[in-house]
């Protein structure tokens, strides 16, 4: 097969992996939405049904799986750059600073991560369900004073929700995350949003000095000024695609982590800066979607850019009511 075709059809899956982990996460929405269900509704008649609860416990009660997915892939992409990429981009002696910043992104990344999945979100409790209380007031549209939470017996405070995964309230709800098995509330958003910041970069550092190495073993070999004799015996100057499949063939294993990088950044990159967006201006992901569906709805909390940053890096400080 064309090696083009074999990196658009890899590139596809990628997407389309992407895509349904959205949709059994319960994040995607519209036309792919409606097009994934129907494929889920077509996969349940095929698949047998412990492969179903299988997968559905992973996404919708409290499991590992992803954890463990998440560490061996970081492990996997960071195997093939010690193994594979690290001993070229020494050689070529490349700034010492580009070739192990990825390290240094990398066990910041694992410590936010560690972070997200170990702090308490913010749950609700029978012993803090005052002060919780008392931290925003109700803005009577998305917010109702007097609701209590069927499930927890206890009263919702604004801008918390019920997890119906983790089993409680949480304050300052953003979402569940399976990939680091807890949810994201008032306490452990800023290690999330550290977490994204983190781990975008690792992926654009290590997508940095590979292209840097690529481009270094094509200007080094002159592969721009080469010349090859195609099947009917003429000899041709080698073009771009000439080269980018010279490339993959020599090294298909690092060409294909540059393009699953490359996906991871443009997903990762688009999410992280989302978050950072409803982080400056004090909404969570649950408001966000809400106010979607409420024609009128409040845009939130805001304090400005500075008091926002600072109730989310230093929460409940103060247990003064805030709008
Ligand atoms: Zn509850
Ligand atoms: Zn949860």
């Amino acid at each position: 097969m064309d090696f083009l075709w074999l990196f658009i059809l890899y590139v596809f899956f990628l997407v389309l992996c992407v895509s349904v982990f959205c949709f059994l996460s319960g994040r995607s929405s519209g036309r792919l939405h409606g097009v994934l269900h129907r494929a889920e509704q077509a996969l349940s008649l095929v698949l047998p049904s412990w492969l179903q609860r299988g997968i559905s416990s992973c996404f919708h009660t409290r499991s590992h799986a992803f954890v463990l997915l998440h560490l061996v892939l970081d492990t996997l992409v960071f195997a093939e750059y010690t193994g594979e990429v690290l001993h070229y981009i020494l050689e070529l002696e490349l700034n010492w600073a580009l070739v192990y910043l990825p390290y240094i992104l990398i066990t910041l990344n694992l410590y936010f991560f560690y972070k997200c999945c170990r702090t308490d979100p913010g749950r609700v409790t029978k012993q803090n369900e005052s002060l919780c209380l008392g931290v925003y007031e109700y803005d009577e549209v998305m917010f109702f004073r007097s609701n209590k939470c069927p499930t927890c017996h206890l009263m919702k405070p604004a801008r918390s929700k019920h997890c119906g995964v983790c089993g409680s309230c949480i304050q300052r709800f953003d979402h569940h995350c399976v990939w680091v098995n807890n949810c994201i509330g008032a306490r452990n958003i800023r290690f999330f949003l550290l977490y994204l910041l983190s781990l975008t970069l690792t992926a654009a550092s290590l997508a940095a000095v590979i292209t840097v190495f690529l481009l270094q073993v094509v200007l080094l070999s002159h592969m721009m000024a080469a010349a090859y004799v195609d099947s009917g015996g003429h000899e041709e100057i080698a073009s771009l695609v000439y080269v980018i499949q010279h490339l993959f063939l020599t090294f298909p294993r690092i060409v294909f982590l540059l393009g699953f990088l490359f996906i991871l950044i443009l997903f990762l990159g688009g999410y992280t800066c989302f978050l950072w967006y409803l982080a400056i201006t004090n909404r969570t992901t649950n408001e966000w979607y809400k106010a979607r569906r409420i024609p009128g709805a409040p845009k939130g909390y805001s304090r400005g850019i500075l008091g926002n940053l600072k109730e989310i890096f230093q929460p409940y400080t103060g247990y003064k009511k805030k709008r």
